[in-house]
């Protein structure tokens, strides 16, 4: 189950740092969890370190995201594989920029 920020969020800054899935940004007033990011810290650490860090302990479990235990860390791992997915185009580059002078 992903997490939720409420309304309570006191704006504190220090919650998004600690998100190793960057799922935490600034919404339009307070901070919001991406429910698409987020994975309980499943995969990197044993607690949510969001709610660790909480001041005002507005970071709750969201029902409108239930989640088994086996499907945070599949989504974990969807995270993982598509932060080391390097676009085709970028490879086309790559290997021209790496290719030896051509004369
Ligand atoms: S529980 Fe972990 S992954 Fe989810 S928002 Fe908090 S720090 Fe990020
Ligand atoms: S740590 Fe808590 S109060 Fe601070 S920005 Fe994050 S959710 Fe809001």
């Amino acid at each position: 189950m992903a997490l939720m920020i409420t309304d309570e969020c006191i704006n504190c800054d220090v919650c998004e740092p600690e998100c190793p899935n960057a799922a935490i940004s600034m919404g339009p007033e307070i901070y919001q969890i991406d429910a698409e990011r987020c994975t309980e810290c499943v995969g990197h650490f044993d607690t949510p370190q969001c709610q660790i860090v909480c001041p005002v302990a507005c970071i709750p479990l969201n029902p409108a995201h239930p989640e088994t235990a086996e499907q945070l860390l599949s989504k974990y791992r969807r995270l993982q594989a598509s932060a080391k997915h390097v676009p085709p185009s970028d490879l086309v580059v790559e290997s021209a920029l790496c290719a030896p002078d051509r004369k």
